[in-house]
């Protein structure tokens, strides 16, 4: 692949290409509600029933917990998914908003 591409993909991830809660849920196939939470058979490990809790947290990250006890890392490895994609847009919203502002502008 050339550099140029590479650098459009990038650039492309950069500006907010995010998974969210739903593409991240649509990489399973059965999966059951409680509250605002979703249950899905965890990847990581042998799982017989549904074990792995994934939930948005109120920060907009995607959190997970396997009640079996395999660490984010290994669940993310077998989705083919890394840290980053559990920060959705939401997320991202608000860390831009509390960096610290240019204070140049004006009154506010
Ligand atoms: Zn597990």
């Amino acid at each position: 692949m050339s550099l140029v591409i590479l650098t459009m993909l990038k650039t492309l991830q950069n500006m907010g290409c995010k998974m969210e809660l739903r593409q991240f849920l649509n990489k399973f196939s059965d999966m059951e509600t409680s509250g605002d939470k979703f249950k899905v058979k965890c990847p990581a490990h042998d799982d017989k029933t549904a074990s792995l809790v994934i939930w948005e947290d109120d920060r907009g990250y995607i959190a997970l917990n396997c009640f079996d006890g395999c660490i984010t890392d290994s669940i993310l490895g077998k989705l083919n998914l890394e840290k980053k994609d559990l920060v959705t847009e939401k997320a991202l919203t608000q860390y831009k908003k509390n960096l610290p502002s240019r204070k140049n502008k004006g009154n506010y």
